[in-house]
């Protein structure tokens, strides 16, 4: 999986916890060690479910081995190769002058506002995405998209893209069904958000401390 402190580090997938250790969810994990640890947790997360999801060729149904040299599984009948799988997300914080757009959806594991976002369809870029989904989302369009940072998002096998992206027109209406409820929020008076463990939490944080300190 890598290195950490001059170790190799190693996943496997046991059939129950040895004596003295003790399973923790992957989430948890990774809020408890921020930085490499959590990294790697994630990784082994996301190839193992990939090693665990992809034992037949998806095309023969061929059992699957595995690739030397490269993290592929590869079909020895028909040489169709699976690598661990992708999903590209993007994250939008919607902002006008001195507030910003939060929503809570019914999926959120806690009940905090965030920043919209959704999964990147076949075919759309980044910037497509995050145009559709806010439209979709709250109804609202938006422009001048700035591009705040990106997150490995092993739930399961996520990436986050964050943008800024500023109003132009639209009342907000939430999308049924994905949307509990939105609203502008004044920057100095947000709702619950996210920790800082996930990259909404630092997008919210860092885009409204920027706004503020701009006055
Ligand atoms: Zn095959």
């Amino acid at each position: 999986m890598g290195t950490l402190a001059q170790a190799d580090c190693w996943a496997l997938r046991l059939a129950e916890v040895p004596p003295g250790w003790r399973q923790v969810p992957l989430r948890t994990a990774m809020m408890r060690a921020d930085g490499p640890l959590g990294a790697i947790a994630g990784r082994a997360a996301q190839v193992l479910e990939w090693d665990r999801s992809h034992r037949h060729c998806g095309v023969c149904g061929t059992p699957t081995e595995l690739q030397s040299g490269e993290r592929a599984r590869v079909c020895p009948a028909c040489k169709h190769t699976s690598y661990p799988r992708l999903s590209p997300a993007m994250m939008a914080l919607v902002w006008r002058p001195g507030e910003v757009l939060l929503a809570r959806s019914p999926h959120y594991p806690m009940r905090f506002y965030s920043a919209l976002a959704g999964f990147v369809e076949a075919g759309e870029s980044l910037e497509d995405c995050v145009h559709r989904e806010v439209a979709e989302e709250v109804g609202v369009t938006v422009q001048d998209l700035r591009y705040y940072g990106s997150q490995s998002w092993p739930f399961p096998h996520s990436l986050m893209v964050a943008y800024t992206a500023q109003w132009v027109e639209g009342t907000i209406v939430p999308q049924a069904g994905e949307i509990e409820d939105a609203q502008w929020f004044a920057i100095d008076a947000l709702p619950d958000i996210p920790p800082r463990f996930s990259i909404a939490g630092h997008l919210i944080r860092d885009t409204v401390a920027t706004m503020l300190a701009a006055g």
